[in-house]
């Protein structure tokens, strides 16, 4: 079975996590706090909010930014239901801003246009929430831009995209967003087995993450209610907060992780071009990149040309599956999932969201994929193709 994803785990990781085992601390400890000051000397950014999923950490970025009933929050369409839930989540309402065609992020120019129908109609967008898709950055320079043109607030969904860069630096660094998130599920490209990151460069939004984190406790004075002085008040719950923390457990499997990202992302630069000569010959469009991004390659799409191939993606999806390979499909658009349709999206509602659905398929890339499982891959691909 060759999965389209999967983990790397060395001798070092598990060394790491057992070390964690025989601790003081399997929560709340010191590899947390470690970790996230990792990422963040990494990024580039001042501050890095560790959480239990990028799931969470989108939540927790939601209110932190004051994301309430009556806000609009906007996203793409092809991306994973969270980037849209968190949203929901707080009450505000969601929409979609259709794709680019070349790079399949938002497309700065139909967000453009949506903005000047929004203004006229006062239905401007709290908060923006771009997706780097597979890995590549967003066009950041252009929805900065227009964040400060109308006024809204911008959260990078980057669960994709740890270890790629943007303008020649790195991803994460909130150049041109408010807050960027981070996943380490064990398909993206390091892995804490469950896990998530929020990084700012704001110290109060960095103090917000932290209080929505951890049940809206704190144990700061300064955040503290007055109350009578000979009264025992060591924490104060001050808002609604969750449990989204991270384990120093999994804190050390992703502070192990580290030391490999740049491999990582190498791997899967050698592999995507590997695939790109290996497809040249077949009927796909392989991954376009924009120059002005260096992707983490979290994904490797391809799109059918439905004019030169008589099968459907479903039909070569099904045919890799019986052949053991796990291809997959990022994403459906998202306001097609019957619970998005019930509160009113019909099919059709972004035109390049679906073409892309019609067309995209997922094949296997992550670092320990061999050349002889490549081969393999593209062999069954094209014989699903042709057959
Ligand atoms: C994986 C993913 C998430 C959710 O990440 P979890 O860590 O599993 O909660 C959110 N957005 C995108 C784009 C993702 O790919």
């Amino acid at each position: 079975m060759i999965n389209y994803g999967r983990q790397d785990i060395n001798q070092a990781d598990i060394d790491a996590v057992a070390e964690v085992l025989r601790s003081d601390f399997l929560t709340q400890g010191p590899v947390v706090p470690e970790f996230e000051r990792a990422v963040a000397s990494y990024c580039g950014a001042s501050h890095a909010v560790s959480a239990n999923s990028a799931t969470g950490a989108l939540h927790m970025a939601c209110l932190a930014l004051g994301v309430g009933k009556g806000d609009i929050v906007w996203t793409t369409p092809i991306t994973f239901v969270a980037s849209a839930n968190c949203a929901l989540y707080c009450g505000a309402e969601v929409d979609f801003v259709d794709i680019d065609p070349r790079t399949y992020g938002m497309s700065v120019d139909r967000l453009s246009e949506k903005l000047v129908q929004a203004k006229a109609t006062g239905r401007l967008p709290k908060l923006v929430i771009p997706v780097h898709l597979c890995g590549q950055p967003c066009d950041m320079a252009g929805i900065h831009a227009l964040a400060v043109k109308y006024g809204f607030r911008v959260v990078e969904d980057a669960s994709h995209a740890i270890g790629g860069r943007y303008k020649g630096e790195p991803i994460g660094n909130c150049r041109y967003s408010d807050i960027t998130v981070f996943s380490f599920h064990p398909v993206k490209i390091i892995t804490t087995g469950e896990g998530g990151m929020a990084l700012t460069n704001d110290d109060l939004l960095a103090k917000r993450l932290r209080l929505f984190r951890s049940h809206g406790i704190t144990s700061d004075p300064k955040e503290m209610d007055p109350r009578p002085a000979d009264e025992l008040w060591n924490y104060q719950q001050v808002e609604l907060g969750y449990n989204y923390r991270m384990t120093d457990i999994s804190a050390a499997l992703g502070l192990s992780q580290m030391k490999r990202l740049d491999e990582f992302v190498t791997r899967r630069h050698a592999i995507a071009k590997r695939y790109d000569e290996l497809l040249s010959s077949l009927p796909v469009i392989t991954p376009w990149q924009h120059p002005d991004g260096y992707s983490g390659l979290h994904l490797y799409v391809i799109r059918l040309k439905l004019y030169e191939v008589k099968k459907t993606n479903k039909q070569v999806f099904k045919s890799l599956h019986a052949a053991a390979i796990l291809a997959n499909l990022h994403y459906i658009p998202v306001y097609r999932q019957p619970y998005f349709e019930k509160m009113g999206f019909k099919a059709g509602y972004c035109k390049e969201a679906e073409a892309y659905f019609a067309d995209v398929l997922t094949i296997p890339m992550y670092p320990g994929l061999t050349d002889s499982e490549q081969d393999l891959v593209v062999a069954e691909l094209r014989a699903a193709i042709e057959a």
